[in-house]
């Protein structure tokens, strides 16, 4: 019988490796976007830039504000940026309160712009899609955005070419999701699919959520601890049961400490014991004639 497997197989049903994991299969949250959604929205959309809000919203996980508020200078797609702060392509989304469209990233991340590139803020992996809708955009519908550098652009009426806000995305993207026959769709809900998606491939594990290789940057750790925020009544119900469960354990855990001292120090006192009683005796046997009493 191998002991220690035991004794280690019981420490393993006491204490999960992280209490805080959701157990089993990620729920569908209630205010993600429905199967497909993604693919139908391209569809319906109209613009190269529509298709682009689309596709950074699902794959960027990015929030509206953050998407609106995007200059041409945040945006390092190609590999080795000379930002120097992530290889692979990204967003360097920066929190700007003065923007004209009144688009602000949420995050404030220090930021700046040194010798022509920007350095800090969020940093935000760009999938492969997201690239190709960039420069399908740029090539056909962006206007230079008169001026502004801002990367979403008014593209019909009077504003053309101003910085366009927010309100424009979601109104396209509700007017989108309705001839879609999705119903009218919300920017945020890419952000929970986007977030299930990332700790469906984590297998609901936090952390390895936050260090999973593709995903070991800035933002992942901002996705996942943004995630705290949208638990369900369920999830926190259970992290606070298991947190009394925890509680109960450290306590039968000192209880039990306790009792092995006080059996260490009875031992010690006993092992004290004899070893002088084992002196009596030895000088008992090189000097018999003192005896013992
Ligand atoms: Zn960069």
């Amino acid at each position: 019988m191998d002991r220690r497997r035991l004794f280690l197989g019981h420490v393993k049903s006491l204490l999960p490796t992280n209490p805080l994991a959701p157990k089993g299969p990620h729920r569908r949250h209630p205010k993600m976007l429905p199967d497909g959604a993604r693919e139908r929205l391209l569809e319906t959309v109209n613009a190269a830039r529509d298709r682009l809000v689309v596709t950074w919203l699902a794959d960027g996980g990015l929030r509206i504000g953050e998407l609106c508020g995007l200059h041409l200078v945040d945006l390092h797609l190609r590999e080795n940026a000379a930002c120097g702060e992530c290889r692979a392509p990204h967003l360097n989304v920066c929190h700007r309160p003065g923007n004209p469209n009144r688009a602000e990233a949420k995050t404030k991340h220090r930021w700046q712009i040194e010798r022509g590139t920007v350095t800090g803020g969020l940093i935000k992996r760009v999938s492969p899609a997201m690239v190709h809708t960039y420069f399908e955009y740029v090539t056909t519908e962006y206007l230079g955005g008169a001026g502004y550098g801002m990367l979403l652009v008014q593209l019909y009426g009077a504003d053309t070419g101003r910085p366009w806000v927010p309100v424009g995305a979601r109104r396209m993207l509700g007017r989108a999701g309705k001839r879609a026959g999705l119903g009218p769709v919300k920017p945020h809900a890419f952000r929970h699919s986007f977030t299930s998606a990332v700790l469906d491939a984590a297998d609901g594990n936090l952390l390895i959520a936050r260090d999973a290789g593709g995903w070991a940057s800035a933002a992942m750790v901002d996705e996942v601890y943004d995630l705290e925020a949208e638990w369900t009544e369920g999830a926190i119900q259970r992290i606070t049961t298991e947190n009394t469960t925890l509680k109960q354990r450290v306590r039968q855990l000192t209880t039990d400490n306790r009792t092995l001292d006080e059996r260490l120090k009875a031992a010690r006192s006993n092992l004290r014991f004899q070893d002088r009683r084992m002196a009596d005796l030895e000088a008992q046997i090189t000097n018999p004639s003192q005896g013992v009493q």
